[in-house]
């Protein structure tokens, strides 16, 4: 369907859970998070009960998020219910990476229909500094084994705080060998995002360049999100950029978000949106349902003003609840 402002809004992200294998700083505080209680959380028959709604309403990408969304027993079970409605022509998951060896050849199975591995630093001192509790080699095992899988679309996200050029040069260099995109995410002053300046994309460019040659702007849509990409000679993969906050893209956003425990939320900055767990066990029907979420969708704001200190109505949730 579209918003008021004409946006088609045909993408959700819904966050399965707010627990984590990994605690990093821009996310998560070292001690974790006060977790939902389980009865909380979304149960699977929930989830998919919306998602048929959200079908029903034009909604037909989905991405499987968290908290680490492969920590949720039987995590998989969903992902192949999600796949089976039909209309819903695309589910992709993001994760953190560490139980993706593990989970690959179900994920594969399944037919998903893309991972988003997040990735910082392919430096272990770094990565342990950033996530607190990871091992890189986890990560790279696993990364090594999805990318046998010529065929799977995988993307890399950094959000760069190993801000080193050497870093960022390794990362680049995955794409420039492997059929991958690698995106760079400014962080977001959300939750613990707040504590941190982000690197910017001019900044992460030049260090690219100097290396690698004169990035070219890649004008083909890859992709449902918001990054824009460029090519560089020689490379498989594409470089892109995320940067929500120096080249906000709110006038182009195509999505809405639904945290584990139930809340629609149409703005990342903002808790605006519709209580649909309440909703689901209050015994509200389908098109009741439904209709709350258009008028939630009416309602998404025109853009995020992220840099503007007066505004109240910020979101209080950290991110691993809404899922990034
Ligand atoms: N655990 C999974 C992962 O790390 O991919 C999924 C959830 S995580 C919240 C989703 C994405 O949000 C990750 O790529 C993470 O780096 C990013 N993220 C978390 N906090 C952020 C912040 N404050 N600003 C920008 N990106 C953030
Ligand atoms: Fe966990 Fe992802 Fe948050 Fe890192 S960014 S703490 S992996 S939810």
């Amino acid at each position: 369907m579209q918003d008021r402002y004409g946006r088609t809004i045909d993408y959700i992200r819904i966050s399965i859970t707010d627990r984590c294998n990994l605690r990093c700083m821009y996310c998560m505080p070292q001690e974790g998070i006060e977790l939902c209680k389980c009865d909380d959380i979304l149960r699977y028959e929930e989830i998919i009960r919306l998602c048929r709604i959200f079908e029903s309403i034009g909604i037909s990408k989905i991405k499987i998020t968290g908290g680490e969304a492969l920590v949720r027993k039987d995590a998989l079970d969903l992902i192949r219910g999600i796949k089976n409605i039909e209309g819903i022509k695309q589910v992709t998951l993001t994760t953190n990476g560490v139980l993706l060896e593990k989970y690959l050849d179900e994920l594969v199975e399944a037919k998903i229909d893309g991972i988003n591995i997040s990735l910082d630093t392919l430096n272990a001192e770094e990565f342990k500094r950033i996530t607190r509790i990871g091992d890189v080699e986890t990560v790279k095992k696993a990364l090594q084994k999805v990318l046998t899988h010529k065929d799977l679309n995988i993307k890399l996200n950094c959000v760069p705080f190993d801000t080193s050029k050497q870093n960022i040069i390794d990362l680049v260099g995955i794409a420039k060998e492997n059929n991958v995109h690698i995106r760079f995410i400014e962080v977001m002053p959300i939750g613990f995002g707040k504590l941190f300046q982000f690197l910017g994309e001019d900044q992460i460019k030049q260090q690219i360049e100097s290396v690698y040659g004169k990035m070219k702007p890649f004008e083909q849509k890859l992709g449902n999100g918001p990054s824009h990409y460029y090519s560089l000679d020689g490379f498989q993969g594409k470089i892109g950029f995320i940067s929500a906050i120096s080249h906000k893209f709110c006038h182009e956003c195509n999505r809405i978000r639904l945290t584990c425990t139930g809340y629609l939320k149409t703005c990342l900055q903002y808790d605006f949106g519709v209580d649909l767990r309440a909703l689901l066990r209050s015994g509200a029907s389908d098109e009741q349902i439904k209709m709350a979420i258009e008028k939630a969708i009416m309602a998404k704001p025109l853009e995020h003003s992220f840099l503007d200190k007066s505004i109240e109505s910020e979101e209080q949730a950290t991110m691993s609840a809404i899922g990034g």
